[in-house]
């Protein structure tokens, strides 16, 4: 056994590496990609699966009756991770090989790898490996066990198979089941960091306090607004005096109470954001006006029909500037959006203010 072992460490090795090396193709951001580049990213994730029982077997070490290899374990992992025709697409390419070499192994080979997505489908609901945070322990040995039980039954239909099976059944177990459990750290131990990091990505452009998409995320998307779109800027009025009589906690409640309004009250294709402090931000797509002026309208009707978000204030009311992106730059929309609201403000508050390109200047006289 212990020859067997230090024969198998290259196969290990190449095992661990090819595991590695699929799933550093998994994607950070999936829900950002199109569905063209997902297909992509699944195809070669396949390939680079499909590839390792291949060279395991390849690199398989003749030992006694039989030749030792960890080449059923990617196919198992396979299985149990995506179900029988995952596990198929993965053994497809060793299977190939073996029809090609087309000897006395050949069908014995097709049935072990038969037999073994069964089993391994058989476990898999037991076995939840697609469960977030799921390692395998100590307690799974019966189920990790009984996807190999009959593993290299097929060498049984072989001439002198019974015997020769007999022989490799208990080292091809032990060795399948351990092999089985570092190929499933080595994934799970990658898909937790990558969801750690996923969920540090997605919170970074959060807002914590309302929830809505925060300053970093807005300086991107503003980056690439495009023309037709149109920038709303919101800000609370007279915020400071909620924050003065009724203390921050007041203060962060009417925050919250935005964000939740401006969360639920917009199309799905439009984008919420808190700008900073008291002020909020909006992206409207595919608006003109005048539609751009009822939308920010009925926004300021609707935020001074608010319930109050604690009993002891008051209805708030903002004030929009809004701005429709024509193609310049989109920091000067932002401008523009901002001298909106100023003159929002100045006009009296609880209002909205489209802002309008000054009229061209009157030619000059000639003399
Ligand atoms: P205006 O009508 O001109 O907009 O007046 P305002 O009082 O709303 O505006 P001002 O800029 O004078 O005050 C904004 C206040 O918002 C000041 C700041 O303390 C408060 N503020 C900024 N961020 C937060 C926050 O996260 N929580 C709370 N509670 N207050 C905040
Ligand atoms: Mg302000
Ligand atoms: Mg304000």
């Amino acid at each position: 056994m212990l020859e067997l072992i230090s024969a198998l460490f290259p196969n290990l090795c190449i095992m661990v590496t090819l595991l590695f090396i699929s799933t550093t193709l998994l994607p950070q951001d999936a829900a950002r990609l199109t569905f063209g580049r997902k297909v992509l990213i699944t195809l070669c994730m396949a390939l680079c699966m499909a590839m390792i029982p291949l060279l395991l077997y390849r690199y398989s070490v003749p030992l006694g009756p039989g030749r030792f290899d960890l080449r059923y374990v990617p196919i198992a992992l396979g299985t149990l991770w995506g179900g029988p025709l995952a596990g198929l697409v993965v053994a497809l390419p060793l299977m190939g090989l073996r029809v090609y070499e087309m000897n006395s192994g050949t069908l014995s080979a097709l049935i072990s790898i038969g037999v073994l997505i069964l089993l391994a489908t058989l476990t898999r609901p037991r076995l939840n490996l697609r469960h977030r945070n799921r390692h395998l322990n100590l307690r799974d040995l019966p189920r990790v066990t009984q996807v190999f039980s009959l593993n290299a039954i097929g060498t049984v239909f072989a001439v002198n198979g019974v015997a020769t099976f007999s022989q490799i059944y208990l080292p091809l177990l032990i060795m399948n089941v351990a092999g089985l459990y570092v190929a499933s750290a080595v994934v799970q131990h990658r898909l937790g960091i990558l969801s750690t990091l996923r969920t540090a990505l997605a919170q970074s452009r959060l807002d914590a306090l309302t929830g809505l998409a925060n300053r970093r995320q807005f300086d991107e998307d503003l980056a690439e607004l495009q023309p037709g779109e149109t920038l709303l800027m919101l800000d609370i009025d007279h915020f400071k005096a909620i924050n003065d009589f009724h203390g921050h906690t007041a203060g962060d409640a009417v925050l919250r109470e935005m964000g939740r309004f401006l969360g639920s009250a917009l199309r799905g294709s439009d984008s919420a954001y808190r700008f900073g402090g008291e002020e909020f931000a909006v992206i409207l797509r595919g608006d003109s006006p005048p539609s751009v002026t009822q939308i920010s309208e009925r926004l300021r009707q609707q935020v001074a029909a608010l319930p109050p978000a604690a009993p002891s204030l008051r209805p708030i009311t903002v004030s929009i500037g809004a701005a429709v992106h024509t193609g310049h730059p989109p920091q000067d929309t932002l401008r523009h959006a901002d001298q909106a609201l100023y003159r929002a403000k100045n006009g009296g508050r609880n209002r909205s203010v489209l802002w309008e390109p000054p009229p061209p200047a009157p030619p000059a006289e000639t003399a």
